[in-house]
Parts: structure tokens; C-alpha cells; sequence
């Protein structure tokens, strides 16, 4: 299958889904880390503008490269370090792992003025994990609270990586705890519109439960290449 037709299958699955569960302006997040420029054209032939990158370094070469191209959307969505917040603030759109006070306080602090405010989502830990990135809810109001008095971000909403499950039961008991989240954010603060949530794997429970953007790399661009890294 073609980049082309996995991108229409998966337009058309999102499409019919929303339909099914009412839910309306869902957007697909092509995540292209690993892959090359060639297959993200390919993409772009095919209609698709979002695009998600968890490599700072590799995220900036490919946004450098479609530059002439304003209609791309660039959402960094990889765990970011201090010291690479300057590259996302100055190439990127969107960060999706806003996870702490003082990564928000350097992007707004390093986000160039030309630029419009830098689009954020905090991730929230749902699964609980202690590996995994992301606040814990109780962190949640406080943190937004901040980031809202920022002038050079605009908030946005939530983004989480549920634990994987492979019953739909069971993945959609942390899908609906990110959607009551969402609903609260959406209580005190304005312009909050995204919820980012739903893989390969989930996609279907994350839009029942009130994803606005799901996040799919490999049934669009196949398996990654993780040696080239
Ligand atoms: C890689 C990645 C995805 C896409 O995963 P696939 O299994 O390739 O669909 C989505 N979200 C995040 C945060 C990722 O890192």
C-alpha cells in the first residue's frame, strides 16, 4: 500500500468513526519521525498538512527543507530537553509535551517575535507510569494556570500516551479520564480546543471517548527504521 491510500483509508476510518460517535473536526497527525522528506511529500500530495516529529534535530532538518511551504503544520510531540528548547521555539508550530513550568517559561521566553504565539498541549501522565512523561492531574490547573499568563504560547489543550491496551474497555478508561480533564481545562481557561490522544491502536476508542487529533506514524508510513537514528 501506498502512502497515498494508507493516508485515504485512515481519512476515511476517521471519517466514518466521527460519524458513528457523533464527533465532529477530528484531525489526523501524520507522525513522521524517521522517515524521509520524500515520504512526507508524498503525504503532502495527498492532503496531508499536520505533521509530528519526536527528534528535535531530525524535526528542524525536515521543517528547514518544506520552509517555502507555509501550509505545514509542525508539532514537535518527543519528550524535549532544556537545552533543545530554543530549536522548537524558533521551527515549530505546536508542542504537544509541555510537562513543566520552566521548559514553558524558555519556549515563551525563546519563541521569536515574527512568529505567532507557539501552539501548546500539556501531556498528562494518565496511565500513571513511572517511567512515562507527563504531570500528574492534580498538576494540571496549576501548570495551565501558568502557561495561560504566557504571552508568546497560546494553550490548547491536553496530550497523552495511554499505558497500550488491547481490549477497547479497558483503553478507553484512561481516554475518558483525559476527556473529563479536557472538559475542566475548557471550564477556566479559554481557547482550549484539543485533545490529543489515539495511536494505531486506539484510534477508534480515542475518538469516541473526544480525541480532536489522533496521532498515527506507522499505518501511514510503515514500520520505522529505528537504526537510522
Ligand atoms: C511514534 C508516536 C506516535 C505514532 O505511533 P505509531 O505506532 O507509529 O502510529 C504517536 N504519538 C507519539 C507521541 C509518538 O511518539
Amino acid at each position: 500500500m501506498s502512502i497515498s491510500e494508507n493516508l485515504s483509508r485512515i481519512y476515511q476510518q476517521i471519517e466514518q468513526i466521527s460519524r458513528q460517535y457523533q464527533r465532529e473536526n477530528v484531525r489526523l497527525l501524520a507522525v513522521s519521525k524517521t522517515k524521509p522528506v520524500q515520504a512526507i511529500e508524498e503525504a503532502i500530495k495527498a492532503g496531508q498538512r499536520a505533521f509530528g516529529e519526536n527528534y528535535v534535530q531530525e524535526g528542524v532538518e525536515k521543517i528547514t527543507y518544506f520552509a517555502e511551504n507555509k501550509a505545514i503544520e509542525w508539532h514537535f510531540i518527543g519528550p524535549l530537553q532544556s537545552n533543545k528548547s530554543r530549536l522548537v521555539a524558533e521551527n515549530f508550530d505546536w508542542i504537544q509535551t509541555v510537562d513543566r513550568l520552566k521548559i514553558a517559561e524558555r519556549l515563551n521566553e525563546q519563541r521569536p517575535e515574527h512568529l505567532p504565539p507557539l501552539n501548546v498541549l500539556i501531556q498528562i501522565n494518565i496511565s500513571d507510569e513511572v517511567s512515562k512523561s507527563g504531570i500528574q492531574i492534580e498538576e494540571m490547573l496549576p501548570l495551565a494556570e501558568k502557561i495561560s499568563q504566557l504571552p508568546r504560547l497560546r494553550l490548547r489543550g491536553l496530550m497523552a500516551i495511554p499505558k497500550p491496551e488491547s481490549e477497547p474497555e479497558q483503553q478507553k478508561i484512561a481516554l475518558r479520564k483525559m476527556k473529563e480533564l479536557l472538559d475542566r481545562l475548557q471550564q477556566q481557561f479559554e481557547g482550549i480546543d484539543t485533545l490529543s490522544m489515539g495511536m494505531s491502536d486506539d484510534m477508534a476508542s480515542a475518538i469516541e471517548c473526544g480525541s480532536t487529533m489522533v496521532r498515527i506514524g506507522t499505518a501511514i508510513f510503515g514500520a520505522r527504521e529505528y537504526n537510522k537514528q
